[in-house]
């Protein structure tokens, strides 16, 4: 289940484009002016609830930070746990971590080895509010299936198309991007 296209549009309309942060020639997709609009912001969690409640999601993992803001209050909208997958030295319990490329340089992300409370496979949604080249993603759908789950589907709120993120994480689960940036 997608959105309509004017209903895409209405989304896209809210969020505000900074260009040339955090450096020059980017386009920076701002979601606070989405979560500052309290119609919008409903109407976003409306469509991924109906999306998947259907499918027997058993835990959310939301990317540090902005993929919290989307993770967490749909975890809780679902009735289902909500783990955090955190930049290194965050999370204080023993984790596992997973270095990908930059541009320039390499990053990494952690997740709590224990982060599924030992449940036998579970099914988990990933889930971040924006994919660009797909590292992070990547990284943190590798960490996921590390401690025993199974990433059914990883969800963003908007995809850098011209980016080709999707290729890299369509080789581990599907990939679902609410709104689509050409
Ligand atoms: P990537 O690993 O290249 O897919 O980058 C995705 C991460 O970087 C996400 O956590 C985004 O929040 C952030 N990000 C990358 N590019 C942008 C952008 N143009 N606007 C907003 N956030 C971005």
């Amino acid at each position: 289940m997608s959105l309509k296209p004017e209903d895409k549009n209405y989304l896209l309309s809210v969020i505000r484009d900074v260009h040339d942060f955090p450096k020059q020639g980017i386009v920076f997709k701002d979601i606070t002016t989405l979560l500052n609009n309290p119609q919008a912001a409903k109407f976003l969690m409306h469509h991924l609830i109906d999306r998947y409640k259907p499918m027997a999601i058993d835990f959310i993992a939301g990317a540090e930070s902005r993929g919290f803001l989307f993770g967490a209050p749909l975890a809780h909208a679902l009735g289902v746990g909500f783990v955090p997958i955190r930049k290194p030295g965050k999370l204080p319990f023993t984790t596992v971590s997973e270095k990908y490329a930059l541009e320039y340089g390499f990053d990494e992300v952690e997740i709590h080895i224990d982060a599924f409370r030992a449940k036998e496979k579970p099914r988990v949604l990933f889930i971040d509010d924006l994919i660009a080249t797909g590292g992070t993603a990547e990284a943190s759908i590798k960490l996921i299936e590390q401690v025993g789950a199974k990433c059914v589907e990883a969800c963003f709120v908007i995809e850098l198309g011209f980016l080709e993120g999707r290729e890299k994480i369509e080789k581990y689960t599907e990939c679902y991007s609410v709104l689509q940036v050409e």
